[in-house]
């Protein structure tokens, strides 16, 4: 089986990771600092913190923002469910924007529709870069200042790849950008997640969320230490802290990122050329951007898409759905949602299927991907 994704780990990998289980820590020692600022060189950002998911980097960021109950958050439907869950976390209502049907990503048109027209704006609103294409910033934060919104880029897919020429993650155009290390995304600290910004303060204060809302920094406890040893808790936090074994396979990991997604970049072109004359749609892609191209998804006539998968999956090829409409998910339908409230995001669900992609996948094996898939949208033309 060819999968549609799959981690890509060498012998300098597994030595890291050795030599951390050989070493004094195992958690909380050099190597959390060390994938920090590695990560945070990477992307051009002032602060990086590390957690132990992107789903607990999107929740102790909203946290950090003060999203509470009252107050509500807006994300994509096109999107893993994470991207909203984090707003219920926080006791806020959740609602949702629907895509652009070209690039997949959150319309900003339709954000500036909505917003003329609702009663209150969000206090945070969490855009996904869709496969790593980035979403149109420029336009999405200028609505943040004429509506005083807060936003938060979930770059789960989007590591390595850049906005305008800027590395995703640099928090020009947002309070905080979140990335994921799980192994199918582009590198990998088994789980894992870091959240940027530009912030000191929301940085330090991250910090204390990931860890029990304890601080060690004296200039934020209410009173002098009581001596060396002393901590305060000085609001409710979580344990939500990074091991010192997944930041030294991340640290190991980044060394190799820019050339995981010139990969990427290099099957994405060749999958656009082999696509051509097959009755298929591929995501637009800006030419002003630099996608980290974590997903290289075609649509499918709706008709057809069933038939399709199933026979990608019996022909060995391990295809993959994103997304299903978060909206369409039973626990949101239980929180009033309904099918048809989001239509861009629902006809562009109903066609698609995600294609094997990633670094260690050959010319060859992609020319196997797309000869299965001209069978199957010919045994199955509609
Ligand atoms: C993978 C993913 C997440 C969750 O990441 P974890 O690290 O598995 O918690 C959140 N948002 C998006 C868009 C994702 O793809």
């Amino acid at each position: 089986m060819i999968p549609y994704g799959k981690q890509d780990i060498n012998q300098a990998d597994i030595d890291a990771v050795t030599a951390v289980l050989k070493s004094d820590f195992l958690t909380q020692g050099p190597q959390v600092p060390a994938f920090e600022k590695a990560v945070a060189a990477h992307t051009n950002a002032a602060y990086a913190v590390a957690v132990n998911s992107a789903t607990s980097a999107l929740h102790i960021g909203c946290l950090a923002l003060g999203l509470k109950s009252g107050d509500s958050l807006w994300t994509t439907p096109n999107s893993f469910v994470a991207s909203a869950n984090c707003g219920l976390y926080c006791g806020a209502k959740v609602d949702f924007v629907d895509i652009d049907p070209a690039t997949y990503n959150l319309c900003p048109e339709q954000l500036k529709a909505k917003l003329a027209t609702a009663k209150q704006p969000p206090k945070v609103l969490v855009v996904v870069h869709f496969g790593g294409e980035p979403c149109d910033m420029e336009a999405i934060a200028a609505l943040a200042k004429q509506y005083k919104f807060q936003v938060i880029e979930d770059a789960s897919h989007a590591i390595g790849g850049r906005y305008q020429d800027q590395p995703i993650g640099n928090c020009q155009y947002s309070a905080l950008t979140v990335f994921s290390f799980h192994p199918v995304k582009i590198v990998t600290t088994a789980e894992g997640g870091v959240i940027t910004t530009r912030s000191k303060e929301v940085a330090e204060r991250l910090g204390e969320l990931r860890s029990h809302g304890i601080t060690r920094n004296p200039e934020r406890m209410t009173k002098a230490p009581d001596g060396p040893w002393y901590y305060q808790q000085i609001e409710l936090g979580l344990n939500y802290r990074m091991t010192e074994l997944q930041a030294a396979l991340g640290c190991s990991q980044l060394q190799r990122l820019d050339e995981f997604v010139a990969r990427r970049q290099q099957l994405a072109d060749q999958y656009d050329e082999l696509l051509a004359g097959l009755p298929v749609r591929s995501q637009q892609r800006n030419g002003n951007n630099y996608s980290a191209l974590h997903l290289y998804v075609v649509e499918v006539p709706a008709t057809s898409r069933r038939a399709v998968f199933e026979s990608l999956r019996e022909q060995g090829i391990g295809v993959n759905v994103h997304y299903i409409p978060i909206h369409t998910q039973p626990y949101y339908q239980g929180v009033g949602f309904r099918e048809g409230d989001f239509p861009a995001a629902e006809h562009y669900y109903s066609g698609a299927i995600s294609l094997p992609l990633y670094a260690t996948l050959t010319d060859a094996e992609q020319q196997e991907v797309v000869a299965a898939l001209r069978h199957a949208l010919t045994e199955h033309a509609s």
